[in-house]
Protein backbone atom coordinates (compact mmCIF):
# COMPACT_ATOMS: atom_id res chain seq x y z
CA UNK A 1 0.00 0.00 0.00
CA UNK A 2 1.35 3.48 -1.05
CA UNK A 3 2.05 5.91 2.35
CA UNK A 4 2.79 9.62 1.58
CA UNK A 5 4.78 11.71 3.57
CA UNK A 6 6.12 15.26 4.04
CA UNK A 7 6.86 15.71 7.86
CA UNK A 8 10.78 16.64 6.81
CA UNK A 9 8.80 19.56 5.67
CA UNK A 10 8.37 20.96 8.88
CA UNK A 11 6.64 24.19 9.26
CA UNK A 12 8.26 26.22 12.35
CA UNK A 13 6.75 27.04 15.26
CA UNK A 14 7.47 29.16 18.33
CA UNK A 15 8.52 27.12 21.86
CA UNK A 16 5.64 25.91 23.72
CA UNK A 17 3.05 25.47 20.70
CA UNK A 18 0.01 22.69 21.33
CA UNK A 19 0.38 21.66 17.73
CA UNK A 20 2.29 17.98 17.86
CA UNK A 21 4.52 18.93 15.25
CA UNK A 22 6.44 15.99 15.76
CA UNK A 23 4.14 13.63 15.35
CA UNK A 24 4.42 13.24 11.67
CA UNK A 25 8.02 12.17 12.03
CA UNK A 26 6.68 9.50 14.86
CA UNK A 27 4.48 8.27 13.11
CA UNK A 28 6.26 7.27 9.98
CA UNK A 29 8.61 5.75 11.85
CA UNK A 30 6.23 3.62 13.99
CA UNK A 31 4.69 2.43 10.69
CA UNK A 32 7.82 1.75 9.56
CA UNK A 33 8.57 -0.52 12.35
CA UNK A 34 5.57 -2.08 13.13
CA UNK A 35 5.89 -3.11 9.47
CA UNK A 36 2.50 -1.88 8.59
CA UNK A 37 4.49 0.40 5.56
CA UNK A 38 7.59 -0.87 3.58
CA UNK A 39 10.23 1.86 2.82
CA UNK A 40 9.64 1.19 -0.69
CA UNK A 41 5.99 2.02 -0.41
CA UNK A 42 6.50 5.68 0.93
CA UNK A 43 6.60 8.46 -1.41
CA UNK A 44 6.89 12.62 -0.69
CA UNK A 45 3.99 13.99 -2.53
CA UNK A 46 4.32 16.72 -5.03
CA UNK A 47 3.23 20.33 -3.91
CA UNK A 48 -0.20 20.79 -4.70
CA UNK A 49 0.15 23.28 -7.77
CA UNK A 50 -1.72 26.65 -8.09
CA UNK A 51 -4.20 25.12 -10.75
CA UNK A 52 -5.09 22.04 -8.45
CA UNK A 53 -5.45 24.78 -5.79
CA UNK A 54 -7.44 26.99 -7.43
CA UNK A 55 -10.48 24.40 -8.36
CA UNK A 56 -10.79 24.69 -4.68
CA UNK A 57 -9.85 28.24 -3.05
CA UNK A 58 -10.05 31.83 -4.10
CA UNK A 59 -7.02 33.34 -6.28
CA UNK A 60 -7.22 35.97 -3.87
CA UNK A 61 -6.81 34.16 -0.73
CA UNK A 62 -3.71 31.80 -2.31
CA UNK A 63 -1.46 34.41 -3.67
CA UNK A 64 -1.97 36.31 -0.15
CA UNK A 65 -0.66 32.75 1.67
CA UNK A 66 1.99 32.55 -1.09
CA UNK A 67 3.29 36.04 -0.33
CA UNK A 68 3.18 36.21 3.47
CA UNK A 69 0.16 38.87 2.86
CA UNK A 70 -2.28 37.56 5.48
CA UNK A 71 -3.42 40.18 8.15
CA UNK A 72 -2.62 39.45 11.75
CA UNK A 73 -6.91 38.15 12.36
CA UNK A 74 -5.80 35.53 8.97
CA UNK A 75 -3.04 34.33 10.99
CA UNK A 76 -4.24 34.06 14.27
CA UNK A 77 -7.32 32.19 12.98
CA UNK A 78 -5.20 29.34 11.46
CA UNK A 79 -3.09 29.14 14.75
CA UNK A 80 0.51 28.52 12.59
CA UNK A 81 3.12 31.95 12.25
CA UNK A 82 3.55 32.53 8.37
CA UNK A 83 6.64 31.40 6.85
CA UNK A 84 7.94 30.16 3.64
CA UNK A 85 8.12 26.63 5.31
CA UNK A 86 4.66 27.21 6.06
CA UNK A 87 3.18 27.14 2.70
CA UNK A 88 5.66 24.41 1.38
CA UNK A 89 4.09 22.25 4.37
CA UNK A 90 0.81 22.81 3.27
CA UNK A 91 1.46 22.37 -0.33
CA UNK A 92 2.80 18.88 0.35
CA UNK A 93 0.46 18.05 2.62
CA UNK A 94 -2.51 18.70 -0.35
CA UNK A 95 -0.65 17.02 -2.78
CA UNK A 96 -0.31 13.60 -0.61
CA UNK A 97 -4.21 13.78 -0.47
CA UNK A 98 -4.25 14.02 -4.08
CA UNK A 99 -1.42 11.38 -4.80
CA UNK A 100 -3.11 9.56 -2.34
CA UNK A 101 -6.60 9.10 -3.71
CA UNK A 102 -4.99 8.38 -6.88
CA UNK A 103 -3.41 5.94 -5.37
CA UNK A 104 -6.34 3.99 -3.39
CA UNK A 105 -8.19 4.31 -6.78
CA UNK A 106 -5.33 1.44 -8.38
CA UNK A 107 -5.10 -0.34 -5.32
CA UNK A 108 -7.61 0.02 -3.03
CA UNK A 109 -6.35 2.21 -0.41
CA UNK A 110 -3.82 4.71 0.21
CA UNK A 111 -2.69 6.82 2.67
CA UNK A 112 -1.63 10.16 3.68
CA UNK A 113 0.27 10.52 6.62
CA UNK A 114 -0.63 13.92 6.92
CA UNK A 115 -3.62 15.97 5.44
CA UNK A 116 -6.80 15.93 7.09
CA UNK A 117 -7.46 20.16 7.10
CA UNK A 118 -10.80 20.27 6.90
CA UNK A 119 -10.81 23.76 8.72
CA UNK A 120 -9.72 25.38 5.67
CA UNK A 121 -12.94 27.34 3.97
CA UNK A 122 -12.51 28.95 0.02
CA UNK A 123 -11.24 31.92 1.28
CA UNK A 124 -9.48 31.48 4.55
CA UNK A 125 -7.68 29.03 7.57
CA UNK A 126 -8.69 28.54 10.46
CA UNK A 127 -7.79 25.61 13.23
CA UNK A 128 -4.36 25.00 11.82
CA UNK A 129 -5.49 24.55 8.39
CA UNK A 130 -4.64 26.24 5.50
CA UNK A 131 -5.43 24.95 2.34
CA UNK A 132 -8.13 22.30 2.21
CA UNK A 133 -6.50 18.91 0.89
CA UNK A 134 -9.63 16.66 0.43
CA UNK A 135 -11.56 19.49 -0.94
CA UNK A 136 -8.37 19.60 -3.18
CA UNK A 137 -8.02 16.16 -3.92
CA UNK A 138 -11.66 15.33 -4.80
CA UNK A 139 -12.05 18.08 -7.54
CA UNK A 140 -8.16 17.16 -8.66
CA UNK A 141 -9.73 13.42 -9.43
CA UNK A 142 -12.84 14.59 -11.25
CA UNK A 143 -10.85 17.07 -13.21
CA UNK A 144 -8.11 14.18 -14.38
CA UNK A 145 -11.84 12.26 -15.11
CA UNK A 146 -11.27 9.24 -12.64
CA UNK A 147 -14.50 9.76 -10.92
CA UNK A 148 -17.86 11.62 -11.01
CA UNK A 149 -18.64 11.33 -7.26
CA UNK A 150 -16.53 11.53 -4.32
CA UNK A 151 -17.66 10.81 -0.36
CA UNK A 152 -15.99 12.54 2.73
CA UNK A 153 -15.92 10.42 5.47
CA UNK A 154 -14.87 12.65 8.29
CA UNK A 155 -14.20 11.06 12.32
CA UNK A 156 -12.02 13.87 13.14
CA UNK A 157 -13.96 14.75 16.44
CA UNK A 158 -14.02 18.88 15.30
CA UNK A 159 -16.32 19.29 12.26
CA UNK A 160 -15.62 19.22 9.00
CA UNK A 161 -16.88 23.16 8.51
CA UNK A 162 -14.55 24.43 5.87
CA UNK A 163 -15.25 21.13 3.29
CA UNK A 164 -19.39 21.47 4.34
CA UNK A 165 -18.69 24.94 3.12
CA UNK A 166 -16.73 24.41 0.04
CA UNK A 167 -19.08 21.46 -1.30
CA UNK A 168 -22.31 22.73 0.11
CA UNK A 169 -23.52 23.67 -3.21
CA UNK A 170 -22.02 20.73 -5.16
CA UNK A 171 -24.24 17.83 -5.50
CA UNK A 172 -21.68 15.62 -6.93
CA UNK A 173 -19.40 15.32 -3.20
CA UNK A 174 -20.97 14.20 0.08
CA UNK A 175 -19.32 15.30 2.92
CA UNK A 176 -20.08 13.67 6.22
CA UNK A 177 -19.22 14.70 9.66
CA UNK A 178 -19.36 13.33 13.11
CA UNK A 179 -17.89 15.34 15.57
CA UNK A 180 -18.31 16.90 19.20
CA UNK A 181 -21.76 19.16 19.97
CA UNK A 182 -19.88 21.67 21.83
CA UNK A 183 -16.08 21.60 20.29
CA UNK A 184 -14.28 23.86 17.81
CA UNK A 185 -15.75 25.21 15.27
CA UNK A 186 -18.87 27.03 17.87
CA UNK A 187 -20.25 27.82 14.48
CA UNK A 188 -21.19 24.52 12.71
CA UNK A 189 -21.76 24.18 8.78
CA UNK A 190 -23.96 22.08 7.06
CA UNK A 191 -22.50 18.97 5.83
CA UNK A 192 -24.97 16.91 3.88
CA UNK A 193 -24.82 14.15 7.11
CA UNK A 194 -23.74 15.68 10.27
CA UNK A 195 -24.02 13.67 13.38
CA UNK A 196 -23.16 15.58 16.64
CA UNK A 197 -22.22 13.94 20.04
CA UNK A 198 -22.56 15.36 23.51
CA UNK A 199 -19.60 15.43 25.71
CA UNK A 200 -18.04 12.35 27.34
CA UNK A 201 -19.63 10.08 24.56
CA UNK A 202 -18.03 6.57 24.95
CA UNK A 203 -17.45 3.85 22.66
CA UNK A 204 -21.24 2.40 22.54
CA UNK A 205 -22.37 5.68 21.86
CA UNK A 206 -19.98 6.77 19.04
CA UNK A 207 -20.39 3.63 17.21
CA UNK A 208 -24.08 3.09 17.42
CA UNK A 209 -24.42 6.63 15.98
CA UNK A 210 -21.49 6.20 13.36
CA UNK A 211 -23.22 3.17 11.98
CA UNK A 212 -26.23 4.40 11.60
CA UNK A 213 -24.66 7.37 9.72
CA UNK A 214 -22.79 5.68 7.35
CA UNK A 215 -25.72 3.21 6.40
CA UNK A 216 -27.18 6.78 5.54
CA UNK A 217 -24.35 8.71 3.95
CA UNK A 218 -22.57 5.56 1.97
CA UNK A 219 -25.67 4.59 -0.40
CA UNK A 220 -26.68 8.53 -1.05
CA UNK A 221 -23.34 9.48 -1.70
CA UNK A 222 -23.41 6.45 -4.88
CA UNK A 223 -19.71 7.85 -4.98
CA UNK A 224 -16.82 6.08 -7.35
CA UNK A 225 -13.82 6.90 -4.26
CA UNK A 226 -13.83 7.75 -0.40
CA UNK A 227 -11.39 10.14 1.43
CA UNK A 228 -11.55 8.98 5.14
CA UNK A 229 -10.52 11.88 7.22
CA UNK A 230 -10.00 10.05 10.41
CA UNK A 231 -8.75 11.82 13.08
CA UNK A 232 -7.06 10.72 16.45
CA UNK A 233 -8.94 13.30 18.52
CA UNK A 234 -12.14 11.75 19.77
CA UNK A 235 -9.53 9.60 21.87
CA UNK A 236 -10.33 9.45 25.28
CA UNK A 237 -6.92 11.29 26.73
CA UNK A 238 -7.28 13.89 24.00
CA UNK A 239 -6.74 17.27 25.31
CA UNK A 240 -9.28 18.92 22.91
CA UNK A 241 -11.65 15.87 22.19
CA UNK A 242 -14.06 15.85 24.83
CA UNK A 243 -15.61 12.80 24.09
CA UNK A 244 -14.20 9.37 25.93
CA UNK A 245 -13.62 6.59 22.94
CA UNK A 246 -10.88 3.99 23.82
CA UNK A 247 -8.08 3.36 21.04
CA UNK A 248 -9.92 -0.51 21.22
CA UNK A 249 -13.29 1.40 20.09
CA UNK A 250 -11.28 3.63 17.64
CA UNK A 251 -9.95 0.67 15.89
CA UNK A 252 -13.60 -0.09 15.74
CA UNK A 253 -14.38 2.84 14.23
CA UNK A 254 -11.60 2.56 11.22
CA UNK A 255 -12.97 -1.23 10.48
CA UNK A 256 -16.77 -0.18 10.47
CA UNK A 257 -15.71 2.64 7.84
CA UNK A 258 -13.81 0.30 5.87
CA UNK A 259 -16.45 -2.40 6.15
CA UNK A 260 -19.20 0.25 4.46
CA UNK A 261 -16.76 1.44 1.93
CA UNK A 262 -16.10 -2.33 1.25
CA UNK A 263 -19.86 -3.27 1.03
CA UNK A 264 -20.15 -0.14 -1.83
CA UNK A 265 -17.11 -1.42 -3.48
CA UNK A 266 -15.30 1.93 -2.57
CA UNK A 267 -11.96 2.71 -3.06
CA UNK A 268 -10.57 4.64 0.13
CA UNK A 269 -7.73 7.38 0.43
CA UNK A 270 -6.87 7.70 3.94
CA UNK A 271 -5.92 11.41 5.89
CA UNK A 272 -4.76 11.60 9.28
CA UNK A 273 -6.05 14.90 10.49
CA UNK A 274 -6.41 15.90 14.43
CA UNK A 275 -4.78 13.97 17.49
CA UNK A 276 -3.90 16.32 20.36
CA UNK A 277 -3.27 13.62 23.20
CA UNK A 278 -1.45 14.35 26.78
CA UNK A 279 0.88 11.54 25.16
CA UNK A 280 2.13 12.37 21.49
CA UNK A 281 2.77 8.49 21.09
CA UNK A 282 -0.99 7.15 22.07
CA UNK A 283 -2.15 9.90 19.45
CA UNK A 284 0.71 8.04 16.76
CA UNK A 285 -0.83 4.63 17.90
CA UNK A 286 -4.34 5.82 17.20
CA UNK A 287 -3.34 6.93 13.28
CA UNK A 288 -1.20 3.66 12.80
CA UNK A 289 -3.87 1.10 13.76
CA UNK A 290 -5.94 3.35 10.96
CA UNK A 291 -2.93 2.73 8.50
CA UNK A 292 -3.29 -0.94 9.76
CA UNK A 293 -6.37 -1.00 9.06
CA UNK A 294 -6.23 0.65 5.52
CA UNK A 295 -3.30 -1.82 4.72
CA UNK A 296 -5.73 -4.68 5.46
CA UNK A 297 -8.13 -3.03 2.75
CA UNK A 298 -5.34 -2.76 0.11
CA UNK A 299 -4.41 -6.41 0.33
CA UNK A 300 -8.15 -7.34 0.72
CA UNK A 301 -9.16 -5.16 -2.54
CA UNK A 302 -6.66 -7.56 -4.96
CA UNK A 303 -8.49 -10.33 -3.81
CA UNK A 304 -12.31 -8.63 -4.25
CA UNK A 305 -11.40 -7.26 -7.16
CA UNK A 306 -10.59 -10.45 -9.40
CA UNK A 307 -14.08 -11.48 -8.18
CA UNK A 308 -16.49 -8.13 -9.30
CA UNK A 309 -14.63 -6.18 -11.93
CA UNK A 310 -15.11 -3.62 -12.46
CA UNK A 311 -16.58 -2.37 -9.03
CA UNK A 312 -17.61 0.80 -10.01
CA UNK A 313 -18.16 2.00 -13.87
CA UNK A 314 -17.84 5.39 -13.51
CA UNK A 315 -14.43 4.90 -11.45
CA UNK A 316 -12.41 4.04 -14.14
CA UNK A 317 -11.27 6.41 -17.21
CA UNK A 318 -12.12 3.31 -20.56
CA UNK A 319 -15.99 3.34 -19.78
CA UNK A 320 -16.20 7.49 -20.03
CA UNK A 321 -16.64 8.65 -23.09
ZN1 LIG B 1 -9.74 17.66 15.09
Amino acid sequence: MKAFYCDHFVLPLPEGHRFPMEKYRLLRERVLAAGVVEPEELTVPHAATDEEILRVHDPEYLRRVAAGELDRTETRRIGFPWSPAMVERSRRSAGGTVEACRAALEEGAAVNLAGGTHHAFRDRGEGYCVFNDAAIAARAMQAEGRVERVVVIDCDVHQGNGTAAIFAEDPTIYTFSIHGRNNFPFHKEHSDLDVELPDGAADAEYLAALEAALDRAVPAARADLAIYVSGADPHERDRLGRLKVTRAGLLARDSLVFERCRRAGLPVAVVMAGGYNVEVEETVEVHLQTVAEARRYAESWRRFRRTIVPIHPSATQETKT
